[in-house]
């Protein structure tokens, strides 16, 4: 593959975002050595390479009638000069597909681990979470619509270089750099270059995606990440059709792709009420991932709120995610945890060897940890599935927003 140029990268400073009013942002101030102009927002009128955030990208071949076609989701838009595609942060400028959201965030935040969610992948341990903008799927019941379906790329407030966003995730003591509020897959070549500068200081990267993606491009993009968590939204073609307009036989394509590398990851299924949530369609998903993943894939039921073009339909009642881990337990699998409620039942790990319990949690919260560092029961032994290095992390439920400013002092990538 043919690299993206990186982009001129401008003064990186930031204004609150929605991830971010909640507390009082931290600033981190970062500089880097080309920093000369302040950031001026992105809109739509400025698909251009001349942008310092906009960069040529690799997935995309020319069709014979003249549009070019970019090839890194199944959505397949065919494009004329100047046009963007569905995610709207790719399009065609100068006869090539580009990305125009290179080094641009909408706001970075630290989190617990377990908020992505991953409960098998360093506990307790804090990530530095962002988002770009835009989505290539077009979700009616979108949890982050503000961010995903923005048109305007007017989200994009923060910008940071692959390097500042690694040096920031160290001094601030995440283990590891999560992309996450909307999908990686659309701006992965950005996704990727953090995920090497942060490799290079010892820091994990964490994909939170859909899974909707070709194969080629999916295979490179995770071979830069470390973990991921798949949103499996449902289990029937129709659902994926009607409400996320994508194909569910995509997602399971990806799903098969990462039981075979390194990368640890999970499964998240929001369950909404009267369209996933009945007990054929969870058994249905159940099944597969039983025989397809093996009974040690991580599997979360999460609660929806009314949002985006579905507030009419009522939030998910707890019961609902007990009785979806009802059913995935008498499938065989072993890890289900429901998500986005206080249920500190069905967000135990129990150890698989003695039936003790290992992990013991309360929403974001570890109120109880019996591993040893390398992720085995301290009682009789049995080692969990996942990556555990060293103590539990001590971050708590906290979420913490950032601010990356330029003060000129801020230590240039390797400090
Ligand atoms: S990544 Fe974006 S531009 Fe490319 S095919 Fe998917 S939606 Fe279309």
């Amino acid at each position: 593959m043919t690299w993206p140029r990186r982009p001129h990268t401008r003064r990186f400073q930031s204004t609150p975002s929605r991830y971010n009013r909640r507390s009082t942002p931290l600033v981190i101030r970062g500089r880097h050595p080309r920093a000369r102009h302040s950031v001026e927002p992105v809109t739509a009128d400025t698909l251009s390479l001349d942008d310092p955030y906009t960069v040529p990208t690799a997935y995309w071949h020319r069709l014979p009638d003249g549009r070019v076609q970019c090839d890194v989701c199944p959505r397949a838009c065919k494009l004329h000069e100047g046009q963007r595609g569905l995610c709207f942060v790719r399009g065609r400028v100068d006869d090539r597909v580009v990305l125009a959201s290179y080094g641009r965030s909408s706001g970075f935040c630290v989190d617990p681990i377990e908020k992505k969610p991953l409960n098998h992948f360093l506990p307790g341990s804090s990530v530095l979470s962002f988002g770009t903008a835009g989505c290539n799927l077009a979700c009616r019941f979108c949890q982050n619509w503000d961010i995903s379906k923005s048109r305007e790329i007017d989200t994009l407030s923060a910008a940071a270089s692959p390097e500042l966003l690694a040096v920031t995730a160290g001094r601030l003591g995440c283990r590891s750099v999560a992309f996450t509020y909307n999908d990686p897959v659309i701006f992965m070549e950005y996704a990727m270059d953090v995920a090497d500068a942060c490799r290079e200081r010892g820091i994990g990267a964490v994909a939170v995606s859909a899974g909707y993606m070709n194969p080629g491009p999916r295979a490179e993009f995770y071979r830069h990440m470390d973990a991921a968590n798949i949103d499996l939204k449902a289990f029937t073609e129709t659902f994926y059709s009607k409400i996320t307009f994508s194909k569910l036989s995509v997602v399971l394509e990806t799903l098969e792709h990462l039981r075979d590398t390194d990368v640890w990851f999970e499964i998240t299924t929001l369950l909404i009420p009267d369209h996933n949530d009945s007990d054929a369609e969870i058994a249905a998903e159940c099944a597969w991932l039983a025989e397809h993943l093996g009974p040690d894939v991580p599997l979360h039921f999460t609660a929806f709120h009314p949002d985006f073009k579905m507030r009419d339909v009522p939030r998910t009642p707890p019961a609902t995610l007990s009785r979806a881990r009802r059913i995935a337990r008498e499938h065989g699998l072993r890890y289900v945890y429901t998500g986005n409620v206080h249920d500190p039942a069905g967000q135990t790990t129990t150890c698989p060897g003695c039936d003790e319990p290992v992990i013991v949690r309360d929403w974001y919260a570890i109120d109880d940890y019996r591993l040893t560092a390398d992720g085995r029961c301290a009682t009789c032994g049995t080692s969990l599935p996942g990556r555990f290095d060293g103590p539990v992390g001590g971050w708590g439920p906290r979420r913490l927003g950032i601010r990356l400013a330029d003060p000129g002092d801020a230590p240039r990538s390797g400090q």
